[in-house]
């Protein structure tokens, strides 16, 4: 009875540990069989999450009248100058939708397009515009159709933007600057299907005198107006 009761009191722990080494194994195998899909899960959720980042370099676009943007070809005449990805002034987001144009003026009299393209590149440089119209009627696009800009206040978020350059303090556009603002405007109304009334000035927005010429002269902006409904149902788009 003595000898039952010491062996049963030896083979207890003996039975328990082989016990748990048995159950250590079972959640091993698990975890061999478990690991493996665990990480292929991570991985998927990370390419999952990283997709916008690594296939567009960037969100995607909510809009589908924004979208449209990004595929739309710019004619010859335009001058693609897209100031870099990293640059201060590059917000990196996309319109929201798209209601307008908006025009301004550079407010640096004499300076040329180039110049404010690179001013706009600049470190440190907080304002940009899709496009610039030079002295000599050039035109520069600087940002891609579909971004915002950073020009028009509360209207960046639905507005393409235009700058234009001017040779004095008066504001006045030169003949081929006023011409190729024109053309700009007529080209881009057309392909987005925007009206003329929906092309207006800075001040329209926020008040600002800019374009100063067209804020100080509203019969030049009538004219400009009246010009650009003309040019909409008189023009073809040019491209080339
Ligand atoms: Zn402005």
């Amino acid at each position: 009875m003595s000898t039952t009761k010491i062996r049963t009191t030896e083979s207890k722990p003996s039975r328990t540990r082989r016990g748990k080494r048995a159950a250590k194994r079972t959640r091993l195998v698990q975890l061999r069989f478990l690991l493996p899909i665990l990480l292929v899960l991570c991985a998927a959720l990370l390419v999952w999450g990283l997709r916008g980042h690594l296939f567009s370099g960037g969100p995607t676009i909510e809009n589908p009248k924004v979208a449209q943007l990004s595929n739309l070809k710019l004619p010859s005449w335009v001058d693609k100058e897209i100031i870099p990805k990293d640059s201060d002034s590059r917000r990196g987001e996309y319109l929201e939708d798209i209601n307008g144009i908006v025009i301004h003026y550079v407010g640096n009299p004499g300076t040329s397009a180039k110049q404010n393209r690179n001013y706009f590149a600049n470190a440190g440089t907080e304002v940009n515009s899709h496009f610039l119209i030079g002295l000599e009627g050039e035109i520069v696009q600087c940002l891609p159709l579909e971004e915002k800009s950073s020009a028009s206040n509360e209207r960046n978020r639905d507005t393409i933007s235009i700058e234009v350059c001017h040779p004095d303090d008066t504001g006045a556009f030169t003949e081929q600057s006023y011409a190729s603002l024109l053309k700009l405007t007529t080209w881009l109304c057309k392909e987005i299907g925007l009206s003329p009334n929906q092309v207006i000035r800075h001040y329209d927005v926020t008040g600002k005198l800019c374009p100063y010429y067209f804020v100080n002269n509203p019969a030049a902006w009538q004219a400009f107006q009246d010009s650009l409904e003309e040019s909409l149902l008189t023009t073809s788009n040019q491209t080339k």
